[in-house]
């Protein structure tokens, strides 16, 4: 049942072979089963899943349901949940129940979808390999030695080792993409403003986006479809019209224009990463798509261009856990001052208050025109290229990291080699494009992924071409031994 697409769970749910109930009994089970090595979840809510899945097949009988009602799926730990605690992986939130649900958690419970728990990621979305967790790290199921990427590793880690159907993730640097990659998922990042970052907890407020991660691209067209689409409590969500993307996946490649950034192909890339790569692209031209060389020149200065902007918004979204109206609060303290320096002192961790004391230096008086105002021209000189490109190709392609997942503890002590593992993923954050992952091969028997960038709001076809490539291949289909 749990290597059943998101489809077919539907049609069995749909025909009473399955209830809603005995769905969640079979995950909430496997979690319990098989969770103990990974750590993917931080919290695991049985009896509201249950609740919920009981309401769910009451709708069903009642003939109310509808795709997605009853079916299973968990979110990552930085979307509010009412009544759950909703930690951001942080001890400073570790006490913090939300008394609200996010938009995307509202929305995916009107849709029916039965919340299992939270899923553990990098303290506040910080980190590329899930080990800045106040929760600990979270294990590769494919090795577990290795990291599953971050800073969505749990919800990566769940969705390859089907403990979850789905989940949600979110992206500011490549934290969807980077984790689906190294897990062997597909991972979506949405055009900036298509989803509402309302109850989300913010990072860098100009970069944040949620989307899903499934195991195929037909399954994130269903979750795109339910967490989508303007809601008035963000003032960043777009208006513009959603597309019915499950019925908008089959679409042909013939003619598909598609453009190979040589920055994301020369130094620092795997060889066998690439050469997975090379072979997913073949399947594309095999299928009548072109594939043309494009130049991002300055899309290579978007890791510098990001470590400047990201820690700058951080620290002013984080600047209100401060002990006094939520989260963690130090032991006696003797003054106002002692109460903030200790809270944030004993509640952040290390990455945390690096990207602190990195964005508050930027914007100080003095340094903002050198390091905060350079960064963001280049942030446009990025997007204008982007730009540029979409003029001459429909779709940009490449590897999504640099090579597979790396071991656990091996770039701790190294934040630049740490930070290099979102080099191809972050432009697409700084110009607020759709950009998409999907399972394209193994190395050594760990996964790499094939990364897609398609122009604004090109979430549905970005969708149906990577669909297509699902239909050629089964990268997405291996499952990580022991976990069958
Ligand atoms: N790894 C990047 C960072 O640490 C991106 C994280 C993210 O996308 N949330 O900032």
């Amino acid at each position: 049942m749990h290597d059943k697409s998101i489809a077919e769970m539907s049609a069995a749910l749909a025909g009473r072979e399955v209830s809603s109930e005995e769905l969640t009994r079979h995950f909430l089970a496997r979690i319990g089963e098989l969770d103990g090595a990974l750590n993917s979840f931080i919290t695991v809510t049985p009896e509201k899943a249950l609740e919920q899945a009981r309401t769910a097949d009451e709708r069903r009988a009642r003939g109310e349901a509808g795709p997605l009602t009853g079916i299973p799926m968990a979110h990552k730990d930085i979307f509010c949940t009412r009544g759950v605690r909703t930690s951001c992986g942080s001890r400073m939130l570790d006490n913090f129940v939300s008394p609200y649900d996010a938009t995307v958690v509202e929305r995916m419970s009107a849709a029916g979808m039965v919340m299992l728990g939270k899923l553990n990621m990098d303290e506040f979305a910080m980190g590329s390999s899930n080990e800045t967790s106040y929760y600990g790290p979270v294990h590769n199921p494919w090795q577990q030695d290795h990291v599953p990427g971050g800073s969505s590793g749990g919800s990566a880690a769940a969705v390859a080792a089907r403990l979850v159907p789905a989940a949600t993730a979110t992206d500011t640097g490549g934290s969807i993409r980077q984790p689906a990659a190294l897990c062997g998922v597909t991972g979506l990042k949405p055009t900036y403003g298509r989803v509402s970052r309302y109850g989300m907890i913010a990072f860098a407020s100009s970069l944040d986006q949620a989307g899903p991660m499934t195991r195929s691209a037909a399954d994130a067209a269903w979750l795109l479809g339910a967490m989508a689409g303007f809601d008035e409590r963000d003032s960043t969500c777009l208006e513009h019209p959603l597309e019915d993307y499950p019925a908008l996946l089959d679409r042909p490649l013939q003619g598909l224009r598609i453009g190979l950034p040589r920055e994301h192909f020369g130094e620092g890339l795997d060889a066998e990463t690439a050469a997975a790569v090379h072979q997913a692209l073949a399947v594309f031209e095999a299928a009548g798509a072109t594939v043309k060389e494009i130049s991002l020149a300055h899309s290579m200065l978007s890791v510098p261009a990001y470590y400047v902007v990201a820690p700058a918004e951080c620290s002013s979204n984080l600047s209100r856990f401060d002990g006094v109206r939520f989260g963690y609060r130090c032991e006696e303290p003797v003054n106002l001052e002692d109460l903030y320096k200790r809270s944030r002192g004993e509640g952040f961790g290390a990455e945390v208050k690096r990207r602190i004391l990195v964005g508050t230096y930027a914007l100080s008086a003095g340094y903002y025109d050198a390091y905060y105002l350079k960064a963001q021209k280049v942030r446009r000189l990025i997007k204008d290229e982007f730009g540029r490109a979409f003029d001459e190709v429909d779709v940009i392609m490449g590897p999504t990291t640099p090579g597979p997942a790396f071991r656990i503890g091996e770039k701790t002590s190294d934040p630049v080699a740490m930070y290099l593992s979102d080099i191809y993923t972050i432009a697409a954050n700084l110009a607020g494009l759709p950009a998409l992952s999907v399972p394209a091969g193994l190395v050594n028997g760990l996964p790499v992924g094939l990364q897609m960038v398609g122009n604004y709001f090109d979430e549905g076809r970005l969708l149906g071409i990577a669909h297509r490539f699902q239909q050629e291949t089964d990268w997405h289909r291996r499952t990580p031994p022991g976990f069958a």
